[in-house]
């Protein structure tokens, strides 16, 4: 019996943070729902324990049944049959415990089935999926759709759509990517055709890489203004499996996620309902599906890193060499111990830009209902900018060290770890996706950058350093602060410059030294609420300083006149 929710002490660490008690009156509404159904919590405490209780759900199907079936789902993936997909048999028992439980569409509002979840615990349970297995946690987490359609349609296509994920645990997708619309999406061509006698939208057009395509639900990004070619003319659909008008022409063979069905999907005179406002669905809708998504993969990578962890650590204490486990040399020690620092860092980013998101997700629907006050106003914009500078730095860090840290938990193992024998072979394939979906790690500098440029950042270092802490960590904060003054120093150098591509050229540098420093800031604050922490906060200001000074080494050295390609 495991229980990869209570088996972990630091996910009710980062559950039971102090800016909790805000978070849950802000979703909450004073406690409104418990007049109208007998399940809603009636204040802070109680709405703490339905979080506990449900993740403590999700943490024993995590552990006892998705991960017992990872195996299998990686061997025997989903099949297409006439068009139609069928999901491997692990998959289907995984997501029949999910829908038993009840807990498919659980951020939704409890009119429509939901639990009212707020992000910390919904992406909490992503991250146990994800230590499970990978691959599923996208099938499960593609309810993030419902969440658009909660937030941008209309009552009647809410009222249509949103009961059908808890009540029959529907299934979704995301309908971005063609074949000539990957990180640009504003050139996508899948066409979306009023009929104006019977004002029905048709959809007509091919749609690749699309994960759990043949869902119930999806949703479609499509070209609603003809003779347009850029994002002022697409709109976003919602389309139904049961009109039986899209088709997965396939399904893709690849490195990892294996239990995940990645489609291509032909859609012809497919009846849709339009999303919200024509013309918004990339700039608006898409924009803000695709940050939850990021933070889902960012749930991801925290699970995997976990479980990489996990394995590496459990297979050193039992592996011996040269007469003692190899947990005892430096070598593998060292790799453990940055390992273990790595995933504390991705996990408290993580859960920090949830809290962002959440309170500024929560005030914006308060101003649907009523006007905010000017101090809720400002509050709203403050935690809405820091989460669009977080969110994009998440998503780079967490999966390029989910990578990482998978890369360095196979080196522990050896040869075993090329094998098929252990977990690490499969944590390893699935890791690698992680950097490019949802935006590859060079796209999410390209909205990182942003945060340098507009000097967010910067001010965010420059708050941390008036936070009190426990005076045993002065020697970190200073670190720290001489790491902002580096880092202010070096943009300064490359703004200096005044050459756009030269800034380009390097954006992911200042972006991840920016990453370094709010990290080490947002581990030294775990530490203070909890020792344990400290020696992470200690590792990874060391690591970061380290790598910080060799990027500020780089730019320094780097001439101008070696921008372009290089032609060997
Ligand atoms: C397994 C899997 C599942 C997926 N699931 C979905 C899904 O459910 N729904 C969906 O809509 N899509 C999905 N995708 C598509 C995915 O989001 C895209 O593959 C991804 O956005 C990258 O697009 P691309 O593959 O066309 O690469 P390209 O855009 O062609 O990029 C190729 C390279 O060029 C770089 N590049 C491109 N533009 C820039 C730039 N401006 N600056 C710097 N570098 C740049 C990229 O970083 C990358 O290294 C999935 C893909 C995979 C592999």
């Amino acid at each position: 019996m495991a229980n990869f929710y209570t088996d972990n002490e630091d996910l009710k660490f980062h559950l039971t943070h102090p800016l909790m008690e805000k978070m849950v009156s802000l979703k909450e509404r004073n406690f409104a729902d418990k007049d109208k159904f007998d399940y809603a919590p009636v204040d802070f405490e109680d709405t703490m324990d339905n979080y506990e209780k449900v993740l403590e759900i999700i943490g024993e199907i995590a552990g006892d049944i998705i991960a017992e079936n990872a195996e299998s789902v990686d061997h025997d993936g989903p099949v297409l049959e006439n068009n139609k997909v069928s999901y491997a048999r692990g998959t289907q028992q995984n997501y029949d415990a999910m829908v038993q439980a009840g807990v498919v569409g659980i951020s939704l509002p409890r009119k429509y089935g939901g639990l009212n979840f707020s992000f910390v615990p919904y992406v909490m349970s992503a991250e146990l999926v994800a230590r499970a297995d990978a691959g599923f946690a996208n099938i499960w987490g593609l309810q993030d759709c419902a969440e658009t359609l909660h937030e941008f349609a209309s009552e009647e296509i809410k009222d249509e759509f949103l009961p059908r994920f808890n009540r029959d645990g529907a299934t979704a997708a995301m309908d971005l990517t063609e074949p000539d619309a990957g990180s640009d999406l504003q050139a996508v061509q899948l066409k979306a055709t009023l009929d104006e006698k019977t004002g029905c939208w048709k959809l007509n057009g091919v749609k690749r890489f699309i994960t759990n395509g043949d869902a119930d639900v999806s949703l479609v990004l499509a070209r609603s203004e003809a003779g347009t070619s850029d994002a002022r003319g697409l709109s976003l659909f919602v389309y139904d499996k049961k009109d039986n008008a899209m088709i997965v022409r396939r399904i893709e063979n690849k490195l990892g996620i294996k239990g995940s069905p990645t489609c291509e999907l032909v859609f012809t005179d497919a009846p849709a309902k339009l999303v919200g406002d024509r013309k918004m669905g990339l700039i608006k809708y898409v924009m803000s599906l695709m940050n939850s998504a990021r933070l889902g993969v960012g749930a991801q990578s925290v699970g995997i890193a976990e479980a990489a962890y996990r394995e590496a650590l459990k297979y050193a204490h039992e592996r011996e060499q040269f007469g003692k486990t190899i947990i005892e040399y430096p070598a593998v020690y060292e790799l453990l111990t940055n390992m273990r620092a790595k995933t504390d860092a991705i996990r408290t980013l993580l859960y920090e830009t949830c809290r962002y998101v959440d309170i500024y997700k929560s005030y914006s629907s308060i101003s649907e209902e009523r006007s905010l006050t000017p101090e809720e106003r400002n509050d709203f914009k403050l935690h809405q900018k820091i989460a669009d500078v977080y969110t994009p730095l998440l998503k780079l860090f967490s999966s390029e060290y989910c990578n990482q840290i998978a890369y360095d938990s196979l080196q522990v193992h050896g040869g075993t770890g090329f094998m098929k024998d252990f977990p690490i072979e499969r944590i390893y394939r699935d890791a690698r996706i992680t950097t490019i979906y949802e935006g590859t790690s060079q796209l999410q500098v390209v909205a990182a950058i942003r945060g340098v440029s507009n000097g967010l950042y910067l001010k965010i270092l420059r708050d941390n350093e008036q936070i009190q802490l426990k005076p045993e960590f002065d020697y970190l904060k200073h670190s720290l602060a001489k790491m902002t003054d580096q880092f202010a120093r070096t943009i300064d150098k490359v703004t200096s410059a005044d050459n756009a591509e030269l800034y380009d050229f390097h954006a992911r540098r200042l972006v991840e030294m920016a990453g370094n420093i709010i990290i080490g800031y947002l581990l030294l604050f775990d530490a203070n609420r909890n020792d344990k922490f400290k020696k992470s906060a200690e590792i990874f200001i060391r690591l970061g300083k380290t790598e910080n000074t060799q990027k500020v080494s780089f730019i320094n050295s780097f001439d101008v006149k070696e921008l372009g390609y290089y032609k060997f």
